[in-house]
């Protein structure tokens, strides 16, 4: 027998969590799954200084355990289990959990966020959490007046590497081809920047430290005839080679652009689909902060009951 719910909220970070905070308060009995990573991106970082309300700061673990708390103090349904189909061609909306639980859901919030890319280099676990970051805005600060690596050569990378520039003392940008991929106003950003030095044409190898990152081992022109080793000293090391927003179990029915972030209407989490919001990174190419996603889950939840009260359900 499939089980009915008013209103699916699909991912746990700020987004979700927002949209079942929201969505309980408003009588839709939400019932929220968690996914494989519960408490999203956030879980992985370890202070929290930008979410406001918290002037102390806070570690992004408890952030996510208090926004968990606040939406089962209004009753919300939280459970653990990961969608593994789902079938849009009509409302109730039918998903699968876990191969096995079929939900038929009036309405959906999609917040299943997105993943940062990283090299694949075993040392980024190791180093995971210190010195290793793929949020500038969420770890920048702790490396004031400090020396950081930024790896990548869009829009990105060009502006985590600006953004560090005014906190650290020095930012090595890390490309791998000859040129950035940035917009031309961005690469002009950093090409002024006196305290940010571009290495074009470098890789890197690995990272080293005591414990936390001290240093990185570059090559520079792999396999031509003139390659070199190089080492540089850094204290931090930022990711900023792109995110995978966690949509493609939606897309044969839910719209995204080419690179799968979920296009929602201009000023509106509603997706092509009625009844159906997104929320939070898997829609949101540019933000991709806590609070922008706690915003438009906040939005998602004020939609979903305005659609089911306008549909009489
Ligand atoms: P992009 O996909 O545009 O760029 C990724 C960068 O990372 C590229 O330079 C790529 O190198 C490099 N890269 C990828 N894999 C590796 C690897 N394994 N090793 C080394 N380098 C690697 O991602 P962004 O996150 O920068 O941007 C995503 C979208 O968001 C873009 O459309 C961008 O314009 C937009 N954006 C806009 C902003 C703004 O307008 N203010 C700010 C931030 C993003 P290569 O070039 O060699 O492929």
């Amino acid at each position: 027998m499939n089980e009915k719910v008013r209103c699916l909220i699909i991912g746990s970070g700020p987004a979700g969590y927002t949209a079942a905070i929201y969505a309980s308060r408003a009588n839709l009995s939400p019932v929220l799954y968690e996914g494989m990573e519960p408490g999203g991106q956030l879980t992985t970082t370890t202070e929290v200084e930008n979410f406001p309300g918290y002037p102390d700061g806070i570690t992004g673990p408890e952030l996510m355990e208090d926004l968990k708390k606040q939406a089962t103090r209004f009753g919300a349904d939280i459970r653990f289990g990961m969608v593994s189909s789902t079938d849009l061609s009509s409302s109730p909306y039918k998903v699968t959990i876990d191969g096995e639980k079929v939900i038929e859901a009036e309405t959906i919030i999609i917040s299943t966020g997105a993943t940062a890319k990283y090299l694949g280099l075993p040392d980024e676990k190791k180093y995971a959490g210190s010195g290793v970051s793929a949020c500038a805005t969420c770890d920048g600060f702790f490396y004031r007046k400090l020396t950081v690596a930024v790896v990548g050569g869009g829009d990105t990378a060009c502006e985590e590497a600006s953004y560090l520039a005014g906190l650290a003392s020095k930012v090595y940008l890390i490309v791998r081809k000859d040129y950035l991929r940035a917009s031309k106003i961005m690469q002009e950003r950093v090409f002024s920047n006196p305290k940010i030095e571009v290495l074009f044409e470098h890789e890197t190898l690995g990272l080293t430290g005591e414990g936390v990152v001290q240093g990185a081992n570059l090559v520079k022109r792999r396999g031509q005839t003139d390659e070199e080793q190089v080492q540089i000293k850094i204290d931090g090391f930022f990711l900023a080679i792109g995110h995978k927003p966690n949509s493609a179990i939606f897309k044969p029915w839910i719209e995204t652009d080419e690179v799968g972030y979920i296009k929602t209407q201009a000023g509106s989490p509603r997706t092509n689909l009625p009844g159906i919001f997104a929320a939070g990174d898997v829609a949101d190419p540019h933000y991709r902060q806590a609070i922008t996603a706690a915003g438009t889950g906040c939005q998602s939840a004020i939609e979903a009951e305005r659609y089911l009260s306008e549909k009489g359900v």
